[in-house]
């Protein structure tokens, strides 16, 4: 029988169609769903392959003696639960903390944040997003007092005239969605790519703003300089829709087209054109994505964005606006439903007290018995070991070790810790370090919801059971809850947890109250707000109002500032990561993929042949980036493509080819995102081919 589902990786959530084939994996196809058209990457078709890979775990693992060997269930939970109540006895309830992931389910992401809150008691959780869409998200509460990815269908983009990508490659990253692209770019539209790489989006575009890594804030306030001198702004727009421009305004004037080109290297020439094509077309669109965010300056870089577009009046426009390419497969929906250190359900904030009573009484309890806002991701792992930090630490789809920038802090704090548990398909690097695993149900194996970038809910349909052994998250929740004497507040049939999420959200910012299991499965998907079973849905955001309170859209004043990190004679280049197309994230799933292994790239940094020729570094050495905080050894691929001064290296590979062992952990301010994508790094040959 085939089951119709989705793929399990980026946050295009391509259509799948798949069909058993025992004994071996079941059969992946392509199936006509609307972000994909049946289209689909490399990766998402090797995902099958995983299912019964070798490496599959199939039994809790304990840490004995300094050795992971295989335990039973109940074992594995006792330890658990001793561990738990020891530290929360001694130390208190915070001392346990929680990990999440992007990955999860909209109905585990939602389970373990009321798991966090009800069942620990806890304020410490957190999740992985916080180093992917957090710094965007943040950015567009503050300018539209809403967070969706793309507040409209990703078909729009194929109908917008001109197209600014800041920071983002996706056609690398999910090759189907550049059939709306390619359509737009038919069809006569101009597409323009920042990148400090010639990259593969890049290639394909009209124009390439090589920027200098971490200089897009002051690319954007130089557009908008010459928008507002050149007369494009959208006067009555700015007036009857947003406030806050004035200042904005007298700060873009200090961003002269030559200041803007000595600070971001971009040709003040080409600064004008991107404007005139912004500016000259009856529908244009700005995304941004990680290369953007990920910087101790990310959401002021992503309100610049968002400033330029409102000042051309794009926002609620047709075929217009500013969006986020995000990147994890429920990268949306894992930031709505409470995994976040400072939110509750439905994108509601922990510290306001009517959200706080709302989500009480859902759940059944007192308003008081929440506690309050946690810390983010890395300060609950910078804080282990430290009096009130976490001792006990829960993960739940994440391979930390791999994900978090400076990575042999992170080890060094996750070995403090008095219990480490992780739960995974696979032996991850931090799952190699925990002191209890459990073996988690993939992807085809379970039921759930998705919300895919677009803010798009769509449905996770099991295709067949999982390997005796392992037990999905929302029933090992469930039964920790039971063993914690919580257990009546849990459920554990997706289903039921969907309805309790459904009341949780409703009146929230995402209100997924409208949304039955039914109605996604009939209607190819349903976008939030969807307040109530007749509701249709809300593909487009902004057509009248925003979400703040008076309904208008704030212009927030920013400044360029200097990365932390800047070249000096001891680091005298920057190093900016990124992903190549055959792997995802942390690279645990897609690194044993058997197809993906011919054709995937060993861990290659890219050097510019001037820079290369300077250090004697020829084809295919090997060469070692060092950074203050550690080094890693890569394969060196000599490219123009990537400017002399800068050095690229994906992050999907631990070990000795790290990337995250030299990326720079200094946070955003408001965010809390790491400055994953610019920092001053040295290089040395160190071997042939
Ligand atoms: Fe589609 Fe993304 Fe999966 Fe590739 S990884 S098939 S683009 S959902």
């Amino acid at each position: 029988m085939e089951t119709a589902t989705h793929c399990p990786y980026c946050s295009l959530q391509c259509g799948i169609t798949v069909r058993p084939a025992p004994p071996r994996a079941p059969v992946l196809e392509p199936a006509d769903f609307p972000t994909n058209r049946g289209g689909l990457c490399a990766k998402g078709w090797s995902a099958a392959e995983l299912l019964d890979h070798p490496d599959r775990l199939d039994t809790p693992l304990i840490r004995r003696g300094g050795t992971l060997a295989p335990a039973t269930w109940d074992e594995a939970y006792a330890r658990i639960v001793d561990g738990i109540r020891a530290s929360q006895e001694r130390h208190g309830n915070d001392s346990v903390g929680c990990f999440g992931g992007g990955g999860l389910t909209n109905e585990k992401a939602y389970q373990l944040g009321k798991f966090a809150r009800v069942a620990l008691r806890t304020a410490h959780i957190d999740y992985n997003g916080r180093f992917c869409m957090s710094s965007a998200a943040t950015a567009g509460n503050k300018a539209f007092g809403v967070d969706r990815g793309l507040p409209f269908p990703l078909s729009d983009i194929a109908r917008a005239e001109a197209v600014l990508v800041v920071g983002g490659n996706p056609a690398d990253t999910m090759p189907p969605a550049m059939q709306y692209f390619d359509a737009g770019r038919a069809a006569g539209a101009t597409h323009i790519v920042v990148d400090p790489r010639r990259s593969a989006t890049a290639r394909g575009s009209h124009l390439h703003l090589q920027t200098t890594p971490g200089t897009d804030l002051a690319l954007a306030n130089g557009l908008l300089h010459i928008a507002i001198r050149e007369g494009h702004v959208d006067e009555a727009y700015v007036a009857a829709r947003t406030t806050g421009f004035a200042a904005v305004k007298a700060s873009a004037a200090a961003y002269w087209p030559d200041r803007v080109e000595r600070i971001t290297g971009v040709p003040a020439a080409d600064l004008r054109r991107t404007v005139e094509a912004l500016a000259g077309a009856r529908s244009a669109m700005i995304l941004t994505a990680r290369g953007a965010e990920q910087h101790s300056q990310g959401t002021d870089t992503a309100s610049a964005f968002v400033n330029l577009a409102l000042a051309l009046g794009l926002p609620g426009r047709p075929f217009s606006g500013y969006g986020t390419v995000t990147g994890q497969g429920n990268g949306q929906g894992g930031r709505e439903h409470g995994q976040k250190c400072d939110q509750l359900p439905g994108y509601r904030r922990l510290d306001d007290p009517a959200a706080r009573a709302h989500v009480a009484r859902v759940w059944g309890i007192d308003p008081d018995e929440l506690p309050g806002p946690g810390r983010s991701a890395v300060e609950m792992l910078d804080a282990i070991g430290t009096p009130g930090g976490v001792r006990v630490l829960l993960t739940f789809a994440s391979n930390i070790l791999v994900s978090a920038p400076d990575r042999n802090r992170v080890r060094e704090r996750l070995r403090a810790l008095d219990l480490f548990v992780v739960s995974d398909f696979f032996l991850s690097e931090t799952a190699a370090l925990a002191d209890v695993v459990l073996p988690a149900a993939m992807w085809a194996e379970e039921e759930g919801t998705l919300t895919n970038l677009e803010g798009r809910v769509l449905r996770r349909r099991r295709a067949l059971d999982p390997p005796a052994g392992v037990r999905d998250d929302l029933t090992v929740l469930g039964e920790l809850a039971e063993k914690l004497g919580r257990g009546k507040y849990f459920a554990t049939d997706p289903r039921t947890v969907f309805d309790e999420l459904r009341r949780a959200s409703a009146g929230g910012i995402a209100d997924y109250a409208g949304i039955t299991y039914e109605r996604v499965e009939a209607e190819n998907g349903v976008f939030w707000p969807c307040p109530d079973e007749t509701h249709p849905g809300t593909p487009r955001l902004f057509t009248e109002r925003f979400s703040t309170v008076d309904g208008r859209a704030r212009f927030v004043r920013v400044e360029h500032r200097d990365a932390v990190e800047a070249p000096d004679a001891e680091y005298p280049y920057l190093l900016t990561t990124g992903r190549v197309m055959q792997q995802y994230q942390s690279g645990n799933q897609t690194r044993r993929a058997r197809s993906l292994q011919t054709t995937a790239h060993d861990p290659r940094v890219e050097i510019h042949p001037d820079l290369a020729r300077r250090h004697g570094i020829g084809i295919s050495d090997l060469v070692e980036l060092r950074t203050r905080r550690g080094s890693a050894v890569f394969r060196a691929h000599l490219t123009d493509a990537i400017r002399p001064d800068t050095v690229f290296a994906p992050f999907h590979w631990g070990g000795g080819a790290s990337a995250n062992a030299l990326t720079d952990p200094t946070l955003d301010p408001h965010s809390r995102m790491p400055a994953f994508k610019a920092c001053a790094v040295a290089l040395t040959r160190v071997a042939g081919p």
